[in-house]
């Protein structure tokens, strides 16, 4: 079968080696991660408001014309006053996106070029959201999908997987073992739509910029926080940003932060040291399970994105957590653990960011995403 050609390819970030998009390469022979390349220049009077979600930053994306945007409606998440410990916050409901969590912005974005790829079969690794994502787009798409999952996802968020067809194959021990898993799979024609190496993901995740950009026009001088494992939607909205800024759109960059979970926090350990690069670390018990990442594949590049523009990654305890938790759907704000975790580091931020107008916390997933019956 003859390669579908497109505009755009991959790049690696190390070497600059160029890859075609229907590879099954999922990073440099160098070992580099990939970028894309080209991405078009942000006009604002190319945003289409006729268009549902994120959908009206199509021509922002790096898409090639011809390829149909696959939707279930993501994107255009609302942003709601809130008052936090006597202080006025803003929350980003991303949990309201169509499979619970941000990651559609990602998966939508990565289907859509699969699917005018011709791709047929893929294969991703998980620790819940990514995957229910995935298998919900490639439901749409008509793609068949594997995942790969630790034991220990979290019931509800394998549910959506098997309600959508997804083939689901669970792996005993740590998270890097279903990468490995997915990794086998790949080595055998299906194609790694990895919601962590894939850079048509963190092309999706950076709508999160856009939209906030439109929310609030101030939004340079706010601080963005962040439940951080592989810092998926944090690079995403910081690459948003960089485009913006390079656009003119901005005059600088907001503030992003980094939350971790204290039983499992490489990313907040390496900034504490003053380190550019991550030591994987053992996964301890934690209710923030969509953050349990040992080793994180970009958390170098999660590290140089907060120290850029002035952030911090904190962890939090368990507790702190839970509180949190509690707290929130006091207020009616029903979202997992791991979304709570974010809300949970505001005090500390609060001390380390004096100069920042106001807060943003991307909440990032549905509160039943954890649900247990009590
Ligand atoms: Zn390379």
């Amino acid at each position: 079968m003859c390669a579908i050609m497109s505009v755009h390819r991959l790049v690696c970030q190390s070497c600059g080696t160029g890859y075609p998009l229907d590879t099954r390469e999922w990073r440099c022979a160098c070992g580099g991660l990939f970028d894309l390349e080209p991405w078009p220049r942000l006009d604002p009077a190319r945003i289409d408001p006729t268009q549902p979600g994120l959908w009206r930053y199509r021509a922002w994306l790096p898409l090639d014309a011809g390829w149909e945007p696959l939707t279930l409606g993501e994107g255009n998440t609302p942003l709601i006053p809130a008052v936090w410990d006597g202080q006025p916050v803003w929350f980003k409901l991303e949990s309201l996106s169509p499979t619970g969590s941000f990651k559609d912005r990602g998966a939508a974005v990565l289907m859509t070029a699969l699917r005018g790829l011709d791709i047929g079969r893929v294969v991703e690794d998980s620790s819940g959201n990514a995957g229910a994502s995935l298998a919900a787009y490639t439901a749409r798409a008509g793609i068949k999908c594997e995942i790969c999952v630790p034991s220990t996802a979290a019931g509800p968020k394998i549910a959506q997987m098997v309600a959508h067809g997804a083939e689901v194959v669970q792996i005993k021990g740590k998270r890097e073992y279903a990468a490995l898993a997915a990794w086998a799979a790949a080595a055998h024609g299906a194609y790694y739509a990895s919601h962590v190496y894939h850079p048509y993901f963190l092309a999706g995740t950076a709508t999160f910029s856009y939209e906030l950009w439109e929310q609030r026009r101030e939004v340079e001088t706010m601080a963005l926080v962040f439940p951080v494992g592989n810092g998926t939607l944090l690079l995403g909205a910081y690459r948003g940003f960089q485009r913006l800024l390079q656009a003119g759109l901005i005059s600088h960059m907001p503030t992003l932060c980094g939350v971790q979970a204290a039983a499992c926090a490489p990313i907040a350990q390496a900034f504490d040291r003053g380190r550019s690069t991550i030591e994987p670390v053992a996964v301890g018990e934690t209710v923030a399970s969509g953050i349990a990442i040992g080793q994180p594949v970009r958390g170098a590049e999660v590290l140089a994105a907060v120290r850029a523009t002035g952030g911090a990654v904190v962890r939090v305890e368990e507790e702190e957590i839970n509180i949190a938790h509690r707290r929130l759907a006091a207020q009616g704000f029903f979202v997992e653990e791991t979304a709570a975790a974010a809300v949970a580091a505001l005090p500390r931020l609060r001390e380390r960011l004096a100069s920042v107008s106001s807060m943003v916390i991307a909440l990032t997933g549905h509160g039943l995403k954890t649900y247990r019956a009590l």
